[in-house]
């Protein structure tokens, strides 16, 4: 595979980054995956905002300027032959050469990395058609879940114990309701009304959870912006989580109870069809 890392494109096995970088040492960077497609870019332009408003939250400049940005990503889809799969992108603030809890001067360069992931069914995985169960798992990520850092060690946790528990993933609970999946954003379904919770500093604020509104909006579901409880989820008619790399995700257990028939449901389906055939529409 060829990865791309500071201005250059090389094999993965001679990428190199230093390990006195921050992103290394304090989870001192941010994060973008964008899927892909036939090739092309999904939701490329709201992954590009959201890079710049994380960076921009957490005093971090780009090294990389939006054009030559989208032609890194272009060009490793070319190299790697991505037909369906994912871009991943990660800049963190670099290091001036040694351990420092203050940031280095605004001069010391950051380091960008780029690499693709082939994910051949990613349109249409066995879990969409299956559906996949979530365990409740107390929040107790940092306070700036809207910041895309990689600090994502709570998050693996939850995966551990979810699969453990013989699941799939985690609904992260936080005073009583549900924030997000632990890598996605969370809904629930009553008829024809979606439930989500409204953006804060609470969740990420998921690209594909923002185009799913728009386009679930257009098709005459009815949305609204509120925190849902485990129990209100298991008692709801469907459940589904949203994200770049699952698109839908129909969502059949939460802690043990089935949701609804306990298989993915009519909206779940309907939503994941809709988003992926504007998203493919939309894709550059
Ligand atoms: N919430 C969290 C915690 C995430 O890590 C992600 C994606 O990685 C999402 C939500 C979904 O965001 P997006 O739709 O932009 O992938």
């Amino acid at each position: 595979r060829t990865v791309y890392v500071n201005g250059e494109y090389l094999p993965e096995t001679e990428a190199k980054v230093s390990i006195f970088d921050r992103g290394f040492l304090m989870g001192d960077a941010v994060y973008e995956v964008t899927s892909v497609l036939d090739g092309k870019l999904l939701d490329y332009a709201g992954h590009e905002a959201r890079l710049a408003r994380s960076l921009a939250e957490l005093d971090m400049r780009n090294p990389l300027s939006a054009a030559e940005l989208l032609e890194v990503h272009r060009e490793l889809v070319t190299r790697n032959e991505i037909g369906n799969g994912l871009v991943y992108l990660q800049i963190s603030r670099g290091s001036a050469g040694d351990r420092n809890f203050l940031y280095p001067d605004e001069s010391v360069p950051g380091t960008a990395v780029l690499f693709t992931q082939s994910v051949p069914d990613l349109a249409m995985p066995p879990a969409a058609e299956r559906g996949i169960k979530v365990i409740a798992f107390d929040d107790l990520r940092w306070g700036r879940r809207d910041i895309k850092t990689v600090q994502l060690l709570w998050p693996s946790m939850a995966k551990m114990a979810a699969k453990k528990a013989g699941c799939d993933d985690a609904f992260f609970v936080k005073d009583g309701v549900v924030t997000e999946g632990s890598a996605s954003n969370a809904y629930i379904v009553k008829g024809n009304r979606i439930i989500t919770r409204p953006l804060s500093n609470d969740i990420l604020h998921g690209i594909t959870r923002a185009s799913l509104l728009v386009y679930a909006a257009e098709a005459q579901f009815e949305i609204e912006e509120r925190a849902f409880t485990i129990e209100e989820a298991q008692a709801a008619d469907e459940a589904f989580i949203t994200g770049a790399s699952t698109f839908v995700m129909p969502v059949i257990e939460v802690d043990g109870k089935p949701v609804g028939a306990g298989k993915p449901g009519k909206v779940a389906r309907r939503l994941r069809e809709i988003y992926v055939e504007a998203a493919r529409k939309a894709a550059i």
